[in-house]
């Protein structure tokens, strides 16, 4: 009713003034006066029309008509839709842009394409996982810029529940894992994961096994041997079964080892063993470490003692003793009889260094990088004549690492080595007051 009262009003006027004309000045007045307002009307009309176009063809640069009456009613209508459209498009476009934008943050790369596996769009990280530019290659066809046939199999086959493990096209050392998703109509979004590491753990974990596996089967193999021998023949000489017995002994304390070091490996690694941090007193320990090392020489080294801090380390005091044993009793070991070994404890730049110093047969430069991985070895029957299980510095490592310390190695062959545990500042600390009345040995002193 709002919008029919004004016009229907003015109407009602128009021809009252019309029919208040005819009856005083007679019909051609009246008429007369008709078709001037007629004019009227339709000349407003034509300039309303007018301005209503001009500004329906650029409503964002030109200001709505301002009218009054019915044509300003229509103005104001139009322009509230006008209004309305705008803010709506405005949501639509902003959330767009956030969805652009969380697309081109996504760390996997991103391809769509179209029904006919041409590139629609693509996100920065297809660029650096499979070489493609969202400017240079929208509109290519996916299978001629990635021409591998397992990926053209893998596309070809549209199996979207499968998943594609290739080598990335532009960097042969990143692993990718491909998948295709459906959406749309008959889009499909092709998305490319980089599962690098995952494959390495999975690398690594299939090698460990085979490591494992091979280590326990030798000694496995001379004990079922043996037991074989001993029971079919039960009348073997004394000397000569003891002889087997002996040597049974040894290969099981050998798998014996193993299980210590792989269970030792496996608690150091486990994500609930945090570290105990108790003060532990080094100097004690590294002289400990020294008789340590005079009973496995048994006499055949010239073992030598440099306590030279008084420090003391916040951490594991168990954990830390078998590490640095390990380093012992390498150095006893790989250095032949009437070599020297040199256990030192001194501060050095803030930091305090356990290091053994041997004169043995020493490490080429090529091997030390890679000593400290699980059943690395440089020489593997002088490390099994020895009792090794090629763990002993995958644990030092570890242990080292958990105590925020790290290991040096420095090695000329055939004249000895150096393995040193370099401990940082915010693990010493200084002797508790009582423990400080003890006296060190501060000078270099044999003790061979
Ligand atoms: P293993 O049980 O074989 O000794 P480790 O992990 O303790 O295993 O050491 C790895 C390898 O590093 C050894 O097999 C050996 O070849 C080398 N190595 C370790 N310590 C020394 C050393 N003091 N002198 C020479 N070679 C060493």
């Amino acid at each position: 009713m709002g919008f029919w009262w004004r016009p229907l009003s003015v109407l009602a006027g128009v021809l009252l003034v019309a029919l208040m004309l005819w009856a005083g000045s007679g019909w051609v007045a009246a008429l007369g006066f008709l078709a001037g307002i007629q004019a009227f009307v339709m000349l407003r009309r034509l300039w309303q029309e007018y301005r209503l176009a001009r500004w329906l063809e650029n409503p964002d640069e030109v200001s709505p008509p301002d009218a009054t009456g019915t044509w300003g009613d229509i103005f104001y209508r139009l322009e509230k839709l006008q209004r309305r459209q705008k803010a709506s498009r405005g949501e639509l476009s902003s959330a767009l842009e956030q969805f652009e934008h969380a697309a081109m943050a996504v760390p996997d790369g991103m391809v769509i394409l179209n029904r006919s596996d041409q590139i629609e769009w693509c996100n920065p990280a297809s660029r650096k996982y499979l070489g493609l530019d969202s400017q240079r290659d929208r509109g290519q066809f996916v299978r001629y810029l990635l021409r591998q046939a397992n990926f053209l199999e893998f596309l070809d086959a549209g199996d979207y529940s499968r998943r594609l493990v290739c080598k990335s096209p532009i960097n042969r050392e990143v692993v990718l894992s491909m998948q295709l998703v459906p959406f749309g109509e008959s889009q499909k979004l092709l998305v490319a994961r980089d599962i690098t590491d995952l494959e390495r753990v999975d690398a690594m974990r299939r090698d460990f096994i085979a490591n494992v596996s091979h280590e326990l089967r030798t000694p496995l193999t001379v004990v079922g041997g043996f037991v074989e021998t001993l029971a079919d023949s039960p009348k073997l000489p004394e000397a000569e079964s003891h002889r087997y017995y002996e040597l049974m002994l040894d290969h099981t304390r050998r798998m014996q080892r193993l299980l210590d070091d792989l269970l030792t490996l496996s608690r150091l690694e486990s994500s609930d063993n945090s570290l105990r941090e108790e003060p532990v007193n080094a100097p004690d320990m590294v002289r400990s470490l020294e008789s340590e090392a005079q009973s496995l020489s048994r006499g055949r080294h010239n073992v030598r003692l440099r306590l030279e801090s008084t420090r003391w380390i916040r951490g594991a005091a168990q954990e830390l003793r078998s590490a640095l044993s390990n380093l012992v009793s390498n150095a006893v070991r790989y250095t032949p009889a009437g070599g020297e070994i040199t256990l030192t404890w001194i501060d050095r730049e803030g930091e305090t260094v356990f290091s053994v110093t041997d004169t043995g047969e020493g490490i080429a430069a090529e091997h030390i990088p890679r000593l400290t991985e699980r059943f690395y070895r440089v020489d593997r029957s002088r490390s099994r004549e020895t009792g090794g299980t090629g763990l002993g510095l995958a644990i030092v490592k570890h242990v080292l690492t958990r105590h925020g310390a790290h290991l040096e190695v420095q090695s000329i062959p055939g004249k000895g080595s150096t393995f040193s545990a370099v401990f940082p500042a915010q693990r010493l600390m200084d002797p508790p007051a009582e423990a400080k009345v003890i006296p060190f040995p501060v000078q270099e002193q044999a003790v061979g």
